[in-house]
């Protein structure tokens, strides 16, 4: 695992772009061990129910149950796995989170199941959403009798999570996540948004601080501007590496998101808005002017139709001279409503 690093703009909408966690390549097409990667267009959903909730829906045979397969299961890089290992960070965690016997949680990626085994205990119904095959059998052997367990085998990326909650129609929810995707996952969230309400996440330190950059800080990028548009943000602890086997060699931080019930700005066309922040954020060094000039041809033929940058950003109130880390919500906001 090595430090994501920081990574270029308009990075949401892409999956994995320089997040170096564990997996690093290709999230599509098989490993040599028969390991499926997320994403996998035709990789369906297998839930597993304990008996007495449900049937037990497999569109695949079942994955062979050995009497001890947590013990034989390696950690995959590519996968992100580095499991905690530290029941005072992972307290602190469920501390942060308090599950309740009343809603239902969802945990993307149980893993050896080190949140999931509180989880279970005290949440209403727990829907656990884990990737890797290898770990299902494990999870079932653990968890695999309590009434309140479900497990979906599936890649959080393409997950319907408001259908597997179902009946509840809102859940929050917990994931120490895969480092290599976390981005991608926080955005396949955040398009989920109307049956969650809110997120405690481990992330790789150095995304929560983008995450929670302020406008003026230099770490602000297209993640800091779309979390704030749909979330309120707090930074809860950092972790040590010294908290996960195998030891990683980032520090790791908890934030909590509560999901805003409507965006922090009115826009008309919220596509047209991360297209505006994307392209602002294309090149750093230059100004929001001259990335308004070289923006992809459809904005730029917009923003012509407006007048030209210049005006449009006198429009929004924005000085031309300005970058985009300096802009807030509101001013990307003004600029779009300045080309709807
Ligand atoms: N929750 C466990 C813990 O804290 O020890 C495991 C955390 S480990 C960092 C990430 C987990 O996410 C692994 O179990 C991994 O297999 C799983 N995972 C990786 N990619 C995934 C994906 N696309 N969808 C769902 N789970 C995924």
């Amino acid at each position: 695992m090595k430090d994501e690093g920081r990574r270029g703009d308009g990075e949401m909408g892409r999956r994995g772009d320089g997040e170096t966690r564990g997996r690093g390549d290709s999230e599509t097409g098989r490993r040599g061990d028969g390991e499926t990667q997320p994403g996998e267009a035709d990789d369906p959903s297998h839930s597993h129910f304990n008996s007495a909730a449900a049937s037990t829906v497999s569109a695949s045979p079942p994955p062979r149950i050995s009497p001890s397969p947590s013990l034989r299961h390696h950690p995959s890089k590519r996968l992100g796995q580095n499991f905690l290992n530290d029941s005072r960070t992972i307290d602190r965690i469920i501390q942060a989170l308090r599950p309740r016997s009343d809603e239902t949680i969802i945990e993307i990626g149980p893993g050896r199941g080190a949140l999931t085994a509180q989880l279970v205990e005290h949440a209403g119904a727990l829907v656990a959403i884990e990737f890797d095959r290898n770990l299902i059998p494990g999870l079932l052997e653990r968890f695999g009798s309590s009434r309140n367990f479900k497990l979906v085998q599936s890649d959080a990326l393409i997950t319907d999570f408001c259908s597997e909650i179902k009946p509840a129609s809102h859940a929050r929810l917990v994931a120490n996540l895969p480092y290599n995707i976390s981005t991608a996952i926080l955005q396949r969230l955040i398009e989920q948004r109307s049956c969650l309400t809110e997120m405690v996440l481990m992330l790789q330190r150095e995304v929560v601080e983008r995450i929670t950059a302020p406008a003026g800080s230099t770490d602000r990028g297209y993640l800091s501007v779309v979390v704030e548009a749909h979330c309120e943000t707090e930074k809860l602890f950092d972790v040590a590496p010294g908290a996960f086997r195998p030891i990683p060699k980032v520090w790791s931080s908890v934030i909590r998101l509560k999901v805003r019930p409507s965006p922090a700005v009115t826009v008309k066309d919220y596509a047209l808005l991360w297209q505006v922040v994307s392209a602002g954020f294309a090149q750093r060094r230059k100004t929001i002017l001259n990335n308004l000039r070289s923006a992809p041809p459809g904005l730029q033929e917009l923003v012509k139709l407006h007048g030209g940058a210049s005006i449009v950003l006198c429009q929004a109130e924005v000085d031309l001279r300005r970058r985009a880390e300096t802009l807030t919500l509101e001013e990307w906001a003004r600029i779009t409503q300045a080309i709807e």
